[in-house]
């Protein structure tokens, strides 16, 4: 039975990570107006996750699983008004804790593991005219003596430019459709990878996000993930549907992300509304509540519902049993939420939500590329419908 209950010393654990994430607070505003400059390991007087990590130590078995525990970590961090680093840098896992790694971890062979799994891996899958649809990617690999020689285009790699290098899908036999696509690991000093610009974006801007093109790009045979060069004849797609599954794994850490921006512009608006005599009581009967009161509950009811599908996902992961339908549940609602919430906020707070004085209007910015990549909402929907029905991708596109 789930229970999201937090012990003594996980709660000590989520109150220490936001307190060492409002250390960057000051520093938050210049990396939004210096999108292009990558924050330093440590900023001026940012408190390190180092001093989080002995409290884990202090976690009995019967604590929270520890899947379920990093998200609830992501949420708290990512709501604090500290600078938002890409994706989880700061997390414990340190410097390989990118989207890459994670499907080295889950597609990976143990020599591969062993042998990369220190680096910081990006995730190369998108292309010009190639998003949602990920089966008709058209960078191509072929075998060639002992190297795999890549040749394509790909755009949008968060943490592309900080990476050491990322997990690249491309198709080995076009006319095999998905049953073609691998992925390979391809390190920034391949002959032929180059990378050829950083996006400048809406939001998420302390997050580098970069294109890259490889022009007869050269890597070792034993870069494909996993190492399985068969195609399947029949048309089976055993290795794609396993590359995907990393997703499972990847869908409630970005969902996370979007609940934590939801969850930021919340306790901001409540905190506001506070100063000026309002303050939330679940108590008091709906009939005399006022408006703001009102909005503020159903905001937090939102919030939370969101919180615990990714809680929720994550423990499935955890104890081992399939999460493909409650990862795009949570990706949907985290997607939303981050959003509608930080909307709402300013409904509440008027033009001072606007202003580059507070963290609001940066919450909605950072919060909508959550509803984007990793699979749209709309895409997320689109799971969510063919593992209720029964469908396959083929019946229901
Ligand atoms: C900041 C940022 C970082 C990113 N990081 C990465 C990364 O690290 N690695 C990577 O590989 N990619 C990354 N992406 C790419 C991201 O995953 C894609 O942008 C996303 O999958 C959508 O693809 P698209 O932009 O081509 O939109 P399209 O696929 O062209 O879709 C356009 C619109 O149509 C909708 N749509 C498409 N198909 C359907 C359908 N069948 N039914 C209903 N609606 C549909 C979509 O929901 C969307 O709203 C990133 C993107 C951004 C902006």
């Amino acid at each position: 039975m789930a229970d999201f209950r937090f012990s003594a010393i996980d709660q000590q654990i989520l109150d220490k990570v936001v307190e060492v994430g409002e250390s960057t607070t000051r520093h938050t505003r210049y990396y939004e107006d210096h999108e292009h400059e990558t924050p330093p390991d440590r900023l001026e007087g940012e408190r390190g996750f180092e001093e989080v990590f002995p409290l884990f130590g202090q976690r009995e078995p019967g604590d929270t699983p520890m899947m379920t525990l990093m998200m609830a970590v992501s949420i708290a961090r990512g709501s604090t008004s500290g600078v938002v680093r890409g994706l989880g840098l700061a997390m414990p896992q340190g410097r390989a804790s990118g989207l890459g790694n994670a499907a080295l971890q889950s597609a990976g062979t143990p020599e591969q593991k062993a042998k990369w799994g220190n680096l910081f891996l990006a995730m190369s899958i998108t292309e010009p005219g190639v998003g949602s649809d990920t089966k008709a990617i058209q960078t191509t690999a072929r075998l060639d003596g002992d190297e795999w020689v890549i040749n394509g285009d790909k755009i949008f790699v968060t943490d592309g430019v900080k990476a050491d290098g990322a997990i690249v899908w491309a198709t080995i036999d076009k006319s095999a459709g998905r049953a073609g696509i691998k992925s390979f690991l391809v390190l920034k000093d391949a002959p032929g990878f180059k990378l050829v610009r950083q996006e400048k974006k809406l939001g998420i801007r302390a997050s580098d996000t970069a294109a890259y093109a490889f022009v007869d790009c050269r890597v070792p045979r034993d870069a494909l993930l996993g190492g399985d060069e068969t195609v399947p004849k029949d048309g089976g797609s055993a290795g794609y549907k396993g590359v995907m599954k990393t997703f499972n794994m990847t869908r409630p850490a970005v969902a996370s992300g979007g609940v934590a921006k939801a969850k930021g512009a919340l306790e901001f608006a409540k905190a506001e509304m506070a100063k000026e005599g309002v303050e939330v009581d679940w108590g008091k009967s709906f009939r005399n509540r006022s408006a703001v009161e009102q909005k503020l509950i159903e905001m937090e009811a939102d919030t939370e519902a969101a919180a615990l599908t990714v809680l929720h996902a994550a423990w499935l992961s955890d104890v081992k049993q399939p999460n493909n339908l409650e990862s795009s549940v949570c990706k949907a609602k985290g997607g939303e939420v981050c959003r509608t919430i930080p909307q709402a906020a300013m409904d509440v707070l008027g033009g001072m939500s606007v202003s580059h004085d507070h963290l609001v209007e940066k919450f909605l910015r950072d919060g909508r590329i959550s509803d984007i990549y990793e699979g749209t909402g709309q895409i997320q929907r689109l799971i969510i419908a063919r593992e209720i029905l029964g469908y396959s991708s083929e019946e229901l596109t």
